[in-house]
C-alpha cells in the first residue's frame, strides 16, 4: 500500500453498539481500495489520545450505563480531542459518541452527563419513549442520500457553526421536530445512525478517508480516490 492512516477507535470496548464495530470493517475495505492501509488502536479508559499521533477517529454508540464510565474518562481528553477536531482531523461520531462531543447528555433515568463541548450541541431527554426505526436522509450539500437505524432516546440541538449531515425524509433524526439529523463541523461527521453507518453510505467513509490522506499527505494528489465509485447497497 503507499499511505497510511493511523485511526484511532475511541472507547471501541465500551462504545461498541448495535455493530458499530462494522464501521472499522466498512474504512478498511475502502481504504484497501485506495491504496491505504490503516493502523487501527482501541483508545479507551485511562489511555492517551494524542492529537497528533491520529488521522482519523472512531467513536460509536453505547447505552447510558457505559456512557456514564465515558464521560469521566474522556474530560481527560478533551483538550487532545478538540486540538484534533480544530485542526481539522477527520472524525465520525455515532449515536452516543455523537452525544459526548457535544456540552451535556440527559440519560434516561434524567442523569445529566457532561461532554466535552468540542462541538456546540447538546442533548435531553425523552419522556419514556425512544427513537426507534429505519432512517432516510438527505444531505443538501452533496445530495446525497443516506440509509440506517436509529435507535435512542436522546434528543440532540445542533449549535453554532454546525450543519446537520442530513434532512430527514423519514425517521426521527436528532430530535423528531425539526428535521435535522446528525451534524457536519470541519472534518467531523456525527450520525444517530446504526447498520452500521459506513457499511450502508459508503460514501462518508470515501469523505472521511480522503479527507485524512489530505490532510496527512498535502501534496499528493487523491482525485482517483475521491472518485472511487461506490456500489448503491440499496
Ligand atoms: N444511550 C444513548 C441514547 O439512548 C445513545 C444510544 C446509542 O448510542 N445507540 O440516546
Amino acid at each position: 500500500m503507499s499511505y497510511e492512516l493511523n485511526v484511532a477507535h475511541l472507547y471501541g470496548d465500551l462504545m461498541n453498539t448495535y455493530g458499530d464495530v462494522g464501521n472499522i470493517l466498512a474504512l478498511n475495505y475502502y481504504a484497501k481500495q485506495m491504496d491505504v492501509s490503516l493502523n487501527v488502536k482501541v483508545v479507551s479508559l485511562e489511555e492517551d489520545f494524542k492529537s497528533a499521533d491520529y488521522d482519523l477517529a472512531f467513536f460509536g454508540g453505547g447505552q447510558d450505563f457505559e456512557q456514564t464510565i465515558v464521560s469521566q474518562d474522556i474530560q481527560t481528553k478533551k483538550a487532545e480531542l478538540t486540538k484534533f477536531i480544530e485542526s481539522d482531523g477527520p472524525l465520525l461520531a455515532i449515536c452516543g459518541g455523537f452525544q459526548l462531543l457535544g456540552h451535556y447528555y440527559i440519560g434516561a433515568d434524567g442523569e445529566k452527563l457532561p461532554g466535552i463541548g468540542a462541538l456546540d450541541h447538546y442533548t435531553l431527554a425523552q419522556d419514556h419513549n425512544r427513537f426507534i426505526g429505519n432512517i432516510v436522509i438527505k444531505n443538501q450539500e452533496t445530495g446525497e442520500t443516506y440509509h440506517g437505524f436509529e435507535n435512542h432516546q436522546g434528543l440532540t440541538y445542533l449549535g453554532k457553526d454546525e450543519r446537520p449531515l442530513g434532512n430527514v425524509v423519514s425517521g426521527k433524526g436528532n430530535n423528531g421536530e425539526d428535521g435535522t439529523e446528525g451534524a457536519i463541523y470541519k472534518n467531523v461527521y456525527c450520525s444517530y445512525f446504526h447498520g452500521p453507518i459506513l457499511t450502508r453510505n459508503g460514501d462518508i467513509a470515501k469523505h472521511l478517508l480522503v479527507a485524512a490522506l489530505q490532510r496527512k499527505y498535502p501534496d499528493a494528489d487523491f482525485s482517483q480516490q475521491a472518485a472511487l465509485p461506490i456500489p448503491a447497497t440499496f
